[in-house]
């Protein structure tokens, strides 16, 4: 048999993920098996967990060809979520473009967080500072039906991915969208909930951190500046203002910078109420108060 007619290998689901999952994690990535399953299931249109049941499966020669270009963009880098277009976060399903940031297991701390402290209020308003996709803003609306939510972003695309996400959800009544910066499309209003998932990595970090993330994810909502507190030190002064008497700012920080936000928070007649530590034992989430013992 000449090499022209030799049959092509024949794949099994089962031996393929396996093959693939050793590729991947030869080409260091962190989670290959995870990322394996992922892509063949979106070329199968299975779940993670029907993949399971469909390991005697035969691949034809179109889904294999498919699910390889999608193996080579994962292996330039290109994070799973924008190869597939979306990602789950506190449940739900989120659209995500390049203009969004990808929302992260720790964010759903915040948003835990912030449904405990809304939960026992009759109707909550609550404000979802830099929005990307919309996955706190959806999430807590989602989770606390009695709640009106705000959702503000810089980037007008973004804002867009949003919107599509609150229509999909069924949420597009609950959850109002504004383009701006920071306090700017929320002025003279108050909130009980400020919930911000801000651009906090010190530039120079950016491109210490994993391709997925530096090459491909918004710079505009990584970058906070020389120190990753610029957003910080221009949002801070103004909360006092725009919270509702008893109302709380939560916080997603980059760890280390927690000792010199504290500081920043308590310039700005703010207190410091708890800090959530993540999986990965990192100081996450702060939450923030408005200071009592300060009086005029
Ligand atoms: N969590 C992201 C990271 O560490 C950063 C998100 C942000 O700046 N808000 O890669």
């Amino acid at each position: 048999m000449t090499e022209n007619t030799a049959p092509t290998k024949t794949w099994l689901v089962g031996d393929l993920l396996q093959t693939t999952t050793v590729f991947l994690g030869q080409k260091g990535l962190a989670t290959p098996r995870l990322e394996a399953e992922l892509l063949l299931a979106e070329i199968l249109a299975l779940t993670r967990m029907q993949l399971y049941v469909h390991f005697d499966r035969v691949m034809t020669e179109q889904e294999l060809e498919a699910y390889r270009g999608l193996i080579r963009r994962r292996i330039k880098r290109e994070p799973s979520a924008y190869i597939l277009g979306r990602r789950e976060f506190y449940l739900l399903n989120f659209k995500v473009t390049p203009d969004t940031l990808i929302p992260r297991p720790e964010t759903e701390l915040l948003v835990d967080e912030a449904i405990a402290l809304a939960k026992p209020l009759t109707e909550p308003l609550i404000w979802d500072l830099g929005c990307g996709c919309g996955a706190i803003a959806l999430a807590l609306a989602k989770n606390l039906p009695q709640s009106r939510v705000t959702a503000t972003d810089l980037s007008l695309p973004a804002l867009e991915v949003a919107k599509g996400n609150a229509l999909v959800l069924g949420l597009s009544d609950q959850v109002e969208f504004l383009a701006g910066d920071l306090t700017h499309p929320v002025a003279g209003r108050q909130f009980n909930l400020i919930c911000a998932n801000l651009p906090y990595v010190p530039q120079a970090e950016i491109e210490t951190l994993d391709p997925d993330v530096s090459q491909f994810e918004p710079r505009l909502a990584l970058d906070g500046g020389p120190d990753g507190l610029d957003p910080f030190r221009r949002l801070l002064p103004e909360v006092s203002v725009l919270l509702k008497p008893g109302g709380y700012l939560l916080l997603e920080i980059h760890p280390p910078t927690l000792p010199d936000l504290t500081a920043l928070i308590q310039q700005a007649q703010l207190a410091v109420q708890k800090v959530l530590v993540d999986y990965g034992k990192n100081n996450r989430v702060v939450v923030v108060k408005a200071d009592n013992r300060q009086t005029t």
